[in-house]
Formats: structure tokens, C-alpha cells, sequence
């Protein structure tokens, strides 16, 4: 069983920042053996890390046992990873959560649905080198992340939001997206601008960054009744039924092209339409990383409105699936009022 009982890394000025560990190349390392790269505890690395004495907040860190790479990742380790966070909030001023950058997009947007309204920093990092390598990119990426977490103005957080740090840009993390493999700068989010740019300075584009009023609420329950599909030229009847009628998705997140268009044959309509009338909730967003779903701007676009698609607008995939596998669970309202609402900056209304 994982212990998750914080471990003191250094004393500091007052400041409390929780370093949670997931996994990721920012702490793997090279296996002579197996010649890949694999996940390493993490605790001996960062006592060794000399620059963290450098900063004021006093740092524990909290370490899943056996870390993983975040391919692995599910929704019970988004619950698990909230639940760390909801137990020690009140003890802590800012929380960095470092983890693979594979899937950190989804993972960000899930937890910014699980906790709703945060008053506190939740910033995700990794890196695309090892720690131990010499040219590795983590370092940066680590040590802005607990400056940008213990960031505080007028006795309040700075950037009180679910957030990821990487390369020089802090991103809102249900607006980003991995998009590079190799370079260092990994992570976008074309439909949303930068909460800050790091350079010399910190830049804090105070503008962009939400200020949640309301109480923090923490949620503990994610449905796993989601599927997928991006639409394709030839996309066979087959494929698309597989998707809309069985009994085991509540919710269809549509790829669709461009604007939000789709095929506009009756086959596919009606598919569509059968599994709406059963009780699934079909949302549609676009397979491009900039600009957003406008359904009825093509008559292929409005076919789909008509039967009761979902508009997604600019949100992207790891949003939806994070907003979807959250909305299942709420029995307060439909989905449909769900995706028609902000709920933590993840969509532009009109
Ligand atoms: N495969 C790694 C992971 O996502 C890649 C990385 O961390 O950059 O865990």
C-alpha cells in the first residue's frame, strides 16, 4: 500500500508547498539492462537537488510508491491524486504534482473538475530529460513550478488554479495539450492565453487567471462510461454503431473536422440519433488544435445540432473526456446544462 505521509525536504520561510510524485521522465532513469527508461524513487534525487535550499518555501514531498510512467495512468489515480490534495489543503499553500508528460494534459483537466473552485495553486510539471542527465529541461521545470505554486500578492495565491509549468509558460491545464515529443517545449493551449511567460521575470498575465469565488469543493467519484471516436473519410457504419449502441458508454465525445462537421448521410445521422434517443449524451469538438465547433455554420454541421449533439466548442480532447467522466456522475443536472456551463475556464462561451 502507497504511504502517502509527506517527507520534509527543507524548512523555509513559512510557506508550505507539497511536491506530490508521480512518475514521468523527470525522474526515470536509464536501465543498463532493460536499455530503456524507467520510473526511480524520487526522494533520494531530490535531497540532492542543491538549488531547492535556494528557495524560501518550506517543501515536503508526498511519493506514489512504485511510480509510473503516465501512460498507465486511470481515473483512480486523478481520485487518488485529488483525494492527496483535499487531505493536506489546509495544511499546505501550493501544490506541484510532477508526472509524466504523456497524458499530464488529461490529468490536469480531470483534477480541475474533482476540485472545483481551488484557492490554491495546483501546478503539474515534468520533463522531456531526466533529471540526472546534464542537459536535462526538469530542473527549470521543478523549481519555477514551487516558485509559481508558493507565488503569493496580498496574502493570496497568485495563479489559484489547476495549472501546468513547462518551458517557460504556465498554461491553464484544461486548456493545454501536448504537441512535441522531442523539442522541450511540449505543451500549448491555442485556444487560451498563457497565465504567465518566464524569462528572466516572472510574467503574470493576472488578466487570464481565474479567481474562483465560491467555496473549494472536492469531488471523489469519475465515471469511466466514456468513449472516443475521431471521425475519418470512410469511417465505416460498423465503427460508428460500435460506438453509439452498446451498453457500456454514457458519453460520446465526437472528433468531428473543421467547425464540427460530420458526414451529413442518413446512415450516420441516424446512428447518431438512436444512440441520443437511448440516453447518450454525444458531445462534439474539433480534431484541430485551434478554433472552435460551431454547429449549423455548415448544413453538415446542422444535421447534428437538429438531433441534440452537444456543442463543445473550443474545448480540447483531454477536457471533454475529463468534463464527460465527471458530468456522468452528477445526478443534479443533465449534461446537456453541463457542457453548457464554464466550469473551471475549460471552454469560451459566447
Ligand atoms: N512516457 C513518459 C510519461 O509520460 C514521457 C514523459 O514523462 O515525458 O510518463
Amino acid at each position: 500500500m502507497t504511504n502517502f505521509n509527506p517527507i520534509t525536504i527543507k524548512t523555509g520561510n513559512g510557506t508550505r508547498i507539497l511536491i506530490i510524485y508521480t512518475g514521468g521522465t523527470l525522474g526515470m532513469v536509464f536501465d543498463e539492462e532493460k536499455k530503456t527508461l524507467v520510473p526511480f524513487r524520487f526522494h533520494d534525487t531530490l535531497r540532492k537537488l542543491p538549488e531547492l535550499n535556494h528557495l524560501p518555501p518550506e517543501i515536503h514531498l508526498v511519493s506514489f510508491e512504485k511510480p509510473f510512467d503516465s501512460s498507465d495512468v486511470d481515473a483512480d489515480i486523478y481520485l487518488t491524486l485529488a483525494g492527496i490534495i483535499e487531505r493536506h489543503y489546509h495544511s499546505y499553500d501550493g501544490f506541484v504534482i510532477i508526472h509524466g508528460t504523456d497524458t499530464m494534459a488529461f490529468t490536469a483537466s480531470a483534477l480541475s473538475f474533482l476540485i472545483h473552485n481551488p484557492h490554491k495553486p495546483i501546478v503539474l510539471t515534468g520533463a522531456q530529460l531526466p533529471i540526472g542527465i546534464p542537459r536535462t529541461d526538469a530542473r527549470e521545470n521543478l523549481i519555477t513550478s514551487i516558485e509559481i505554486a508558493a507565488a503569493r500578492m496580498n496574502n493570496k495565491a497568485i495563479v489559484p488554479e489547476v495549472c501546468i509549468y513547462f518551458n517557460g509558460r504556465l498554461l491553464r491545464g484544461n486548456r493545454a495539450r501536448k504537441r512535441e515529443s522531442s523539442q522541450f517545449d511540449a505543451f500549448d493551449s491555442e485556444n487560451y492565453p498563457y497565465l504567465a511567460e518566464i524569462g528572466v521575470y516572472i510574467d503574470y498575465n493576472f488578466r487570464h487567471i481565474r479567481y474562483s469565488e465560491g467555496e473549494t469543493r472536492f469531488y471523489n467519484v469519475l465515471s469511466d462510461e466514456v468513449s472516443v471516436l475521431t471521425l475519418f473519410p470512410g469511417i465505416s457504419r460498423e465503427i460508428l454503431r460500435k460506438h453509439l449502441l452498446n451498453e457500456s458508454t454514457r458519453g460520446v465525445i465526437l472528433l468531428t473536422y473543421g467547425s464540427g462537421n460530420a458526414p451529413s448521410a442518413d446512415w450516420f445521422i441516424d446512428t447518431l440519433k438512436q444512440g441520443i434517443d437511448s440516453g447518450k449524451a454525444v458531445l462534439n469538438i474539433t480534431q484541430c488544435t485551434g478554433g472552435k465547433v460551431m454547429m449549423g455554420k455548415y448544413a453538415s454541421s446542422q444535421r447534428l445540432k437538429d438531433i441534440g449533439v452537444i456543442s463543445g466548442s473550443d474545448m480540447t480532447l483531454e477536457a471533454a473526456v475529463g468534463k464527460m467522466m465527471w458530468g456522468l456522475t452528477r445526478t443534479d443536472t443533465s449534461l446537456k446544462e453541463i457542457f453548457a456551463q464554464n466550469l473551471a475556464g475549460e471552454i469560451s462561451l459566447p
